[in-house]
């Protein structure tokens, strides 16, 4: 599944349809619930993407896909067991765990076979499907709990950095949750930095609290993937020896499109990485190129501190930095930064300039 964060642009707009328009009647509203809270746009749903079919790319609000499921089935208090099963935070609802995951698949199924009967529940006009011009996508976690980075995790990028000797151990930094956006928001370029540049990374988000584990189990951890760009200060990080505030300046994290659930990644160390700067390929990499793998970072730092559902790991960047380039290529004002994941999908933030410089 590919899970989204995200909120509707405008109340009640079904695919195809003029974004302005209100739909006649609701299916929701017809089996007796509220449908408010669910339409009120800048509220964020849990979400999936619908993959196959003529409205491939639209977003599934979970939770009322779930609510009129159950609902069509007689299933008493609808509304109240999707809310307890499908709430509307990432974070909560992968605490819940495999109920949690049952539900939405099933969600996403009931949707997908009602979508294809000429008979079946209208879900488009109930406010199930949303077309993704109605929807601005968040970061699948918007507020993770902490973000763990990992730095020089690619030989050549600690190479074109200037780190003869390779880390023994993975060197894990923490970035601030505070720096999150969402796949389309605009980076802002601080008035107290100069040096600002891009890292196209795999995100890894943590699905379960996870203490002292193995490498070898590590992956059952994982509820999935998405892209990241550690956007990162280099003047604060390496001329002002401000490490936590180079990596944690408002805007510094891109996360998304969506978080891709671990049974559609066979292999997370073998993901093709691409960074394109404003139309430019920077970066291209592979995840096998990772000194040390995505089970093997979770199982060191799960040494030392407990990973919680909804944490997200920045496994490292590829080479082809703006600090390595000849010359330098730092992100400016206008700029579009692209990050994109085979089979994950891609992040599209343009980068704007807070002011002048102090
Ligand atoms: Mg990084």
């Amino acid at each position: 599944m590919h899970l989204v964060t995200f909120e509707r642009r405008y109340a009640g707009v079904a695919d195809g349809e003029p974004l302005a328009r209100a739909p006649a009647a609701s299916l929701g509203e017809s089996l007796g619930f509220q449908t408010l809270d669910a339409g009120r746009p800048g509220v964020r749903r849990l979400g999936a993407v619908l993959q196959v079919g003529p409205r491939a790319g639209s977003i599934v609000d979970l939770n009322r896909a779930f609510a009129i499921k159950l609902a069509c089935e007689d299933v008493g208090a609808p509304e109240a067991e999707a809310d307890s099963l499908l709430p509307a935070g990432m974070q909560a609802f992968l605490r819940i765990g495999r109920r949690s995951r049952e539900a939405a698949h099933e969600a996403l199924e009931f949707t997908a076979r009602a979508l294809e009967r000429f008979d079946g529940p209208d879900v488009a006009h109930a406010g199930v499907v949303i077309p993704r011009v109605g929807v601005r996508l968040c970061a699948p976690v918007p507020r993770p709990g902490k973000i763990i980075g990992v730095a020089r995790n690619y030989p050549a990028h600690a190479a074109e950095q200037g780190s003869a000797a390779q880390p023994v151990e993975p060197a894990l930094f923490l970035k601030a949750p505070t720096a999150v956006i969402g796949p389309e928001d605009e980076i802002a370029l601080p008035a107290a930095t100069s040096q600002v540049d891009y890292e196209g990374e795999l995100a890894v988000v943590m699905g379960k609290t996870t203490a002292r584990i193995s490498a070898a189990e590590a992956l059952e951890s994982v509820a999935g993937y998405c892209v990241a760009n550690d956007v990162t200060a280099r003047d604060f990080q390496n001329v002002r020896g401000q490490k936590f505030i180079g990596k944690s300046c408002d805007t510094f994290a891109p996360l998304g499109p969506a978080l891709v659930t671990t049974d559609e990644v066979s292999d997370p160390q073998k993901l093709v990485l691409h960074t394109i700067v404003s139309g430019e390929t920077l970066q291209s990499g592979s995840t096998e190129e990772m000194l040390f793998s995505v089970a093997e970072i979770i199982a060191f730092a799960a040494r030392i501190m407990t990973l919680e559902p909804g944490d997200v790991i920045l496994t490292g960047t590829p080479s082809g930095v703006g600090q390595a380039r000849r010359p330098q290529r730092w992100l400016r004002d206008g700029d579009v930064v692209e990050v994109e994941v085979a089979g994950l999908g891609r992040l599209r933030n343009p980068v704007r300039s807070e002011g002048p410089r102090d």
